[in-house]
């Protein structure tokens, strides 16, 4: 994007849209990401385009259940492997996770061009991080033959991995679908989600809702994995946290 200079006071959020239209034009989005990406653009507009206070501690709560995690995994769909693939597959390796392509409108060339996008990204990943070259590179990405279901979810997203999501007792979900995050909890999973939108069902579902913008929140979790040592909280409140958020988009009102 030469035409637009980094000091461009839009420069993140037109370098975003340019990596999703990139994307949208190689053919690994739905049409209707871009609508998705809108509707969080709008949210983060509230939020000042900054990670607030209450997402600064589930990202660090979200840090603490993967870390824990007997078998973590992540789950990504199309805008999440466009906007945030080095960062993730960073995560990824320092969790030694796998990563499994979920997507809501699954075709064989959408799936087939995520997968190939991912283990190419694993290089550029490599570079940005050198220090975990060797666990990216080993980074199992799944998604390529699902054998079995996801319980009481309707259509082809339900078909995942016995090996990955299935399998998981804890799943980070960037940018998640309402249904099937609330069919994801009712496994008994711990679900962390990345979601601009605090009234979203996928936020109010989740068992950790970091309400930020993913491109600026996937570096501060991957520093938080780096970090370790963080023991989940017991007495963690979905619900109050995602009140914090909204009362924080709301201040312009006070
Ligand atoms: P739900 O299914 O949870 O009820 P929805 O149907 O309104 O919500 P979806 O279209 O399923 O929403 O998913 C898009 C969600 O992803 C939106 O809530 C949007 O705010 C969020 N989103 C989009 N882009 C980003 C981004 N870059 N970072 C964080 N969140 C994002
Ligand atoms: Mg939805």
């Amino acid at each position: 994007m030469g035409e637009v200079p980094p000091t461009h006071p839009r420069y993140k959020s037109l370098m975003a849209r340019k990596m999703l239209t990139d994307a949208a034009a190689a053919g690994l989005l739905a049409d209707s990401a871009l609508i998705a990406h809108g509707r969080g653009e709008a949210f983060d507009y509230l939020l000042g385009e900054m990670t607030c206070r209450s997402a600064r501690e589930a990202i660090r709560e979200t840090a603490a259940h993967l870390l824990a995690a007997k078998q973590p995994v992540i789950s990504l769909n199309g805008n999440s492997v466009a906007l945030a693939a080095s960062e993730l597959l960073a995560c990824a390796a320092v969790l030694g996770c796998a990563i499994e392509i979920n997507i809501y409108y699954r075709t064989p060339e959408r799936m087939a061009a995520l997968l190939s996008t991912m283990e190419q990204r694993k290089n550029e990943a490599a570079e940005h991080f050198p220090e975990l070259k060797s666990q990216i590179i080993a980074v199992p990405i799944l998604g390529a033959n699902p054998d079995t279901k996801i319980p009481n979810l309707d259509g082809p997203r339900a078909n995942c991995h016995s090996d990955g999501i299935f399998a998981a007792d804890v799943i980070l979900v960037p940018l998640e679908d309402g249904d099937r995050c609330e069919a994801l909890v009712a496994m008994g999973k711990t679900v962390c989600v990345i979601d601009l939108n605090p009234l979203s069902r996928t936020a109010k579902m989740a068992t950790v809702t970091i309400v930020d913008e993913l491109t600026r929140c996937a570096p501060l979790l991957l520093d938080d994995l780096q970090k370790g040592m963080i023991a989940p909280n017991d007495n963690w409140n979905n619900e109050y946290n995602l009140h914090e958020v909204t009362k924080q988009m709301l201040r312009i009102l006070e």
